[in-house]
């Protein structure tokens, strides 16, 4: 397929004035915030400094490299957007850019020296950003003029830039509204980022509460006398990751403490309440940096895995590793569930959370008016930023923040300012309204990024049309309807059928177009309900399983062939029947890290519900050679891996050229609502019956030759064989005996193979193992 992937900035972004990027600084940020650029579909150049001999662009283009290496490119084509160059023989490129990121090493003066240098290129009104993680916005423009001050922002990304969804900005009076406005937009959009707004305060928010949280939670455990696996258990149970805050210090790496700890503590005043917990000058940390246990990179940290495997753990007392003992949860107070009741409890880990949560909360509402407007961009910070269930002020309504203020007065603390306005107001989240309170103690109003096509604020606005326990229909506005699946993992029961059943009449006789997505960007749709499935197989009740499949698929026909238009809206696993469903959409809207797959043969069947049909329709569109499109069908289902993002769903064949992948997955719900819409405004006919060119016997043999050549290779067992052979016998109509079939003949197809393998004592072994396990067995 030699066509371009339908890169998100093809439709949708062109109008934020964002047409090409400049990254200066190849690292692990820079070049992870160009690929996360050209994964968007826009151009980028990527600057370091020049290489030596006959590779003057070496340093960016290794950093291009490691970026193919670790995943930062969401398919092959994004890198060629990324062009590598040195900032000696190349800034004039820089006159092109747009935007100019600047993610340089953290030094103050390679930081100013190179503004200069961008100032006498780029563009004017080009947005200028640094990527710097401490340095204040003040300091970094203290030698430029008005004009470049007035165009420069810190944007802070988190690493790795493809994954984490935050971006801290900062701005000042001097800038115009109008460019804010165009970077916060072009992260949200072309980068895929929740944007939250910092004051120019050191380390912003996130690594300013977060380098706290950390510094308490390890100098108060060492003090306490708790193990590490001790304190890392009371941390998982605040919702902080499962690493803890142990865990997380290895991940950062012990020899960065000095380095960013103290940064950051050098740049507060002595007031600040960090100083009572200096990381940095911890002697425990001192040595491990001395005995080069610098965390995971090193493979020895506060945990060690040993080349045997074993694990073991820090003693903070002696400085000596010992067999690691994990605490489970479950032994915590409260079962590591009820936060209320872990904190009440009196014993060691107990008084412990109490010590963490109460600083925390104590320093995050002191230092609150001095870095944030509100206190949702804390949380946000914190919940984005070191992916925390839930951020401070959040955990403390959670906690009670009566009790909390009270608590903290028996320990002989003040009560701090905002957490006495947040008393006083009724909460730090309004009740009816879930507002938050600004830092200043006044509610905060309602704002501009909640999305009026949020499916939450939907079903706010609006009553339910109809629904069951499987799934609801919503009027998500403009004439179209919100079909929201909520099963355990979006499956498809028969309840949810049922529901789609309604949706669709009821879609017809009062709306003109259908949106089918959820709100949880994690997943669409697990696919069909397997407990179902295997319980007709286990009563070998074939009628009952042939009844089964015959619904699905002329529901998903009915789907398709509606008097109006339907749009997938698609975010997380869209896996099985959640594909199938998407593939008879009009049209999708895809969020960019999709993972959409056909996975049936990992228990032993195949597509049952028009997947095979509508996979091979879409790549006949695609291509005339109908011996490359079969191919491209079978290999995509029986692999059955999940893509790895929208761009390879397309190279899959899954999604067509014309379907729409968005970055953010805020953006899904409005733009499938908005497509739909104009769907309807183009006078919307139904799709007509569709023919699929067969390649027949011939074809089939030729997919079983390569089969049977890739054998050793693809290490496929008897039982793969036997699957494969009856998907090439669907995908090619080789019993057919024909040039084409209709999506009827397909149909009728992929029943008798879903039921001839399901009569199979193998598949039946694949299904119950993956019930039993979750894991596909390899028989
Ligand atoms: P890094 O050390 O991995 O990369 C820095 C790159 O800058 C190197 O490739 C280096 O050759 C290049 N460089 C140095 N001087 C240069 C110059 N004058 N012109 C062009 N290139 C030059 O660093 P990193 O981790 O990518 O961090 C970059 C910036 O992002 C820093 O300001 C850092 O504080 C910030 N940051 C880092 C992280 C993180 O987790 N690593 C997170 C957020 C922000």
């Amino acid at each position: 397929m030699n066509a371009l992937p339908p890169f998100p900035s093809t439709l949708g972004t062109q109008d934020i004035g964002i047409a090409r990027a400049a990254v200066i600084g190849a690292g692990s940020m820079g070049s992870g915030i160009a690929a996360q650029f050209a994964n968007a579909g826009i151009p980028v150049d990527l600057l370091d400094i020049k290489g030596t001999g006959a590779s003057p662009n070496g340093p960016a283009e290794a950093g291009i490299e490691r970026q193919s290496k670790a995943n930062g490119f969401m398919h092959p084509a994004a890198a060629q957007l990324v062009r590598p160059g040195n900032i000696e023989d190349d800034l004039q490129r820089l006159s092109e850019a747009d935007w100019i990121i600047e993610a340089v090493v953290e030094r103050l003066d390679v930081k100013r020296d190179l503004y200069g240098k961008i100032d006498r290129v780029r563009k004017k009104g080009s947005v200028v950003s640094s990527n710097t993680s401490t340095i204040p916005r003040a300091d970094l423009i203290a030698e430029q003029g008005p004009a470049f001050a007035a165009d420069f922002l810190i944007t802070h990304f988190f690493n790795p830039p493809r994954v984490m969804r935050l971006v801290e900005i900062v701005s000042a009076s001097e800038n115009s509204p109008e460019l804010v406005q165009r970077a916060k937009a072009a992260s949200h959009s072309i980068l895929g980022k929740t944007v939250v707004d910092c004051h120019d305060t050191p380390g912003f928010i996130a690594n300013r509460i977060g380098c706290y949280w950390l510094a308490v939670a390890a100098l108060e455990a060492k003090s306490m006398g708790l193990t590490v696996e001790e304190a890392d258990a009371v941390m998982a149970a605040f919702g902080s990751p499962r690493t803890g805050a142990f865990g997380l210090l290895d991940l950062i790496g012990i020899d960065l403490i000095p380095h960013v700890w103290g940064s950051l503590m050098s740049a507060l005043p002595a007031s600040d309440g960090i100083h009572a917990y200096d990381l940095p000058s911890d002697l425990t940390v001192q040595g491990m940096i001395a005995a080069g246990h610098l965390g995971r990179k090193a493979k020895s940290g506060f945990y060690r895995v040993n080349a045997d495997k074993t694990r073991e753990a820090l003693d903070l007392s002696t400085g000596l590793y010992r067999p690691e003992a994990p605490l489970d949860a479950a032994s915590l107070p409260g079962k590591g569930r009820d936060l209320a009741a872990l904190l009440q409890s009196d014993d060691r880990l107990g008084r412990y959370a109490w010590r963490v949560l109460s600083r925390l909360i104590a320093y995050t509402a002191e230092v609150g008016p001095e870095i944030a407007k509100d206190v949702a961009a804390i949380d946000t910070a914190m919940e984005l930023g070191y992916a925390w269930r839930e951020g401070p002020f959040k955990l403390a309504e959670r906690c009670g923040i009566e009790q909390l203020a009270e608590r903290l007065k028996q320990d002989g603390g003040d009560v701090p300012a905002l957490l006495a306005s947040a008393l006083k107001n009724g909460g730090f989240y309004a009740k009816d309204t879930s507002l938050p309170l600004r830092t200043d103690g006044a509610r905060a109003q309602a704002t501009d990024h909640s999305s009026d096509l949020a499916l939450p604020a939907i079903k706010f606005r609006r009553p339910k049309i109809l629904g069951n326990e499987g799934a609801s229909l919503w009027d998500a506005g403009n004439g179209v309807t919100c079909f929201e699946i909520h099963t355990k993992m979006n499956s498809l029961t028969p309840a949810v059928f049922d529901a789609l059943d309604q949706s669709l009449q009821k879609t017809a006789s009062d709306f003109r177009g259908l949106v089918i997505g959820n709100d949880n960007p994690r997943v669409f749709s697990a696919g069909a309900d397997l407990s179902y499935f295997v319980d007709l197989v286990r009563k070998e009740d074939w009628a009952a399983l042939s009844a089964f499949l015959s619904r699905g698929q002329d529901l998903f026909m009915r789907v398709k062939h509606a008097p109006f238009p339907v749009v997938a809206a698609v975010a997380g696993l869209a896996l099985g029947g959640g594909c199938e469903l998407m593939l008879h959409c009009d049209a999708i809207v895809a969020h960019a890290e999709l993972a959409v797959g056909l996975p049936e043969t990992k228990v032993g069947i195949v597509p049952g519900w028009g997947g095979c049909t509508q996979l091979m329709l879409r790549t006949q569109e695609r291509g005339s050679d109908p011996v490359m499109n079969v191919q491209r069908a079978f290999n995509t289902i029986l692999t059955g891996a999940p893509s790895s993002s929208a761009l390879d769903a397309w190279e899959k064949g899954l999604l067509r050229s014309s379907d729409a992948i968005v970055m953010n997955p805020d953006d899904l719900l409005g733009r499938a609502v908005a497509r739909a819409a104009s769907l309807a405004d183009a006078r919307y006919r139904a799709p007509e019956p569709a023919t699929i060119s067969l390649s027949g016997s011939a074809g089939k043999d030729a997919l079983m030759e390569r089969i049977h050549k890739q054998r050793e290779t693809l290490r496929l067992t008897e039982t793969d064989i036997i699957v494969a052979e009856t998907l090439a016998s669907v995908l090619t109509g080789a019993a057919l005996s024909r040039d084409t079939a209709s999506e009827n003949d397909m149909l009728a197809l992929e029943r008798e193979a879903v039921l001839a393998l399901a009569k199979t004592p193998a598949t039946r072994e694949r299904i119950e193992h993956m019930l039993a396990t979750g894991k596909p067995l390899r028989n």
